[in-house]
């Protein structure tokens, strides 16, 4: 944990950080060696998500953010990032959702702190 506390990733409705142990591989494995190539701050959007908190933005019912596996990130640089991540090649799934003009609105990373990383990259439109 360089560029990234752990209070970034608490989930907005409630401030409960569970799961901590996966959000610190997540920020060891993706995002400090993202943030570090980058030079540039990234926020996070969304990190920890507890499940009623899923439920009210409308995530997925086997969300990654409801086991701390998983954040929203933007930056200056969408784009770059987003090549950063890839390159980097340590992910279990990257999402980049794009607005209508085709730029990246924000990137949806994640991270499986036991293993079986699919690196599976799609695009959300
Ligand atoms: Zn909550």
């Amino acid at each position: 944990m360089k560029y990234f506390r752990m209070e970034e990733f608490k989930c907005k409705c409630c401030g409960q950080v569970d799961f901590p142990e996966n959000i610190k591989a997540l920020v060891e494995n993706v995002l400090d060696p993202a943030r570090e190539k980058l030079g540039k701050p990234i926020v996070v959007n969304s990190g920890y998500r507890c499940p009623k908190h899923n439920i009210a933005v409308g995530g997925v019912v086997n969300s990654q953010h409801m086991k701390g596996e998983a954040a929203d990130l933007c930056c200056a640089d969408n784009k770059r990032l987003a090549e950063i991540i890839e390159k980097n090649g340590k992910y279990d799934q990257m999402i980049k959702y794009l607005r209508p003009d085709g730029s990246i609105r924000f990137i949806h990373v994640s991270w499986k702190r036991n293993g079986g990383n699919r690196k599976q990259r799609l695009v959300s439109k």
